[in-house]
């Protein structure tokens, strides 16, 4: 049985170093001369994103940031103006953390071995998995959705990968399939495969190298695997921005604390349970506090989905009239000319070029 499993593991290897040197036609421009901070910038600006979306913006930020030093030195604003629109804000706060970090702690070069960068904020087992092999050939296996989707497949699984046992395992597997001094072209094979091949609604069996002795394959549950073990609930969210609009100004602030958008700008928001009537709004605390007669004009609304939560967003307009001091000391107020020369949040884009910019 163990002799059965030693030649079913040897033929994952094999298969897929031969389909990657000979089929796999898939390249990027960090992989070029595997330089590290290419390939972390890439591996920050991919997590959680698709390729077709993330590769417009690493050549975006290639073209303004070639080195790390240059990242490490932009002012936090103008990073943020060019990850805007990606999504996952919190990414773009480790990007610059862990810039400045590697120019602190490490002289501007990355540590050249797994634990080192390990210890960098922001680096987490995958992404140091992921340079440590890419940019040093060291042998540590890199594990992300792909890279479940086809050993659960292959080997047939039925662990949850999202269990603390399933990511265990799974990783002390692909630990186990890493060739020596192949790590680089076995971790991009993997990936690839999983990307290109056996994707996660419609795997190409036929196409897949791997598919002669494919459990799933064999046993028809490519869709059944890999299983998760919950299901992230979705909570609805309700955001009322009010554009307090003075003087040709409008009032901004900076989000803070550890909800979605940290450090975008946005407008003064009063969030509800619900989406509520103008009346209902007025009746909050923090209408009150601005001391306006007038109802608030809708100008538009939208809805817009995150991983785990649906934010339902209405603008209104409030020609403020009142006393600017009464507003939040940390936000401050911008003429509508160069309201997009701040980091906004998508849905805040979208409104304000459609209904401020048209
Ligand atoms: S044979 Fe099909 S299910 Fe198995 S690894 Fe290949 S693409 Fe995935």
């Amino acid at each position: 049985m163990a002799e059965k499993n030693n030649a079913k593991q040897r033929y994952f290897t094999e298969e897929l170093l031969r389909w990657h040197e000979q089929e796999n036609d898939r390249s990027f421009p960090w992989q070029e001369d595997r330089e590290p901070y290419k390939i972390w910038l890439s591996e920050i600006i991919m997590q959680q994103t698709r390729v077709a979306q993330g590769l417009p913006y690493y050549l975006r930020f290639i073209e303004k940031y070639p080195t790390l030093q240059l990242l490490a030195d932009a002012a936090d604003d103008e990073v943020f103006r060019l990850w805007q629109g990606l999504g996952y804000y919190n990414r773009c706060r480790n990007l610059l953390d862990t810039a400045r970090a590697v120019r602190a702690l490490h002289g501007g070069s990355f540590p050249k071995n797994y634990d080192g960068l390990r210890s960098l904020k922001g680096i987490g087992d995958y992404t140091a998995a992921a340079i440590a092999s890419f940019a040093y050939d060291l042998p540590h296996a890199v594990v992300d959705g792909n890279v479940y989707r086809v050993l659960a497949r292959y080997f047939g699984l039925e662990l949850a990968t999202d269990s603390h046992e399933g990511k265990k395992y799974f990783q002390t597997l692909a630990s186990s399939l890493l060739p020596a001094n192949h790590s680089a072209a076995y971790n991009q094979a993997i990936m690839d495969l999983g990307a290109t091949v056996c994707t996660p609604k419609s795997p190409d069996c036929a196409a897949c190298p791997l598919s002669k002795r494919c459990t799933a394959r064999k046993e028809g549950t490519t869709t059944l695997l890999p299983v998760k073990q919950k299901k992230m609930a979705v909570k609805s969210r309700h955001f009322n921005y009010l554009l307090l609009m003075n003087r040709e100004e409008y009032w901004v602030v900076k989000r803070k604390g550890k909800d979605i958008w940290q450090n975008l700008h946005e407008f003064f928001l009063i969030e509800t349970p619900d989406s509520c009537t103008v009346q209902a709004l007025m009746e909050t605390e923090e209408w009150k506090v601005l001391q306006q007669g007038k109802a608030p004009k809708l100008l538009w609304q939208t809805q817009q989905r995150l991983t785990h939560q649906m934010i339902e967003t209405r603008f209104f307009l409030v020609a403020y009239a009142g006393d600017r001091g009464l507003l939040p000391a940390d936000g401050f107020w911008v003429p509508g000319k160069v309201l997009n020369k701040l980091a906004f949040p998508r849905t805040i884009v979208s409104f304000l070029e459609k209904k401020i910019y048209f």
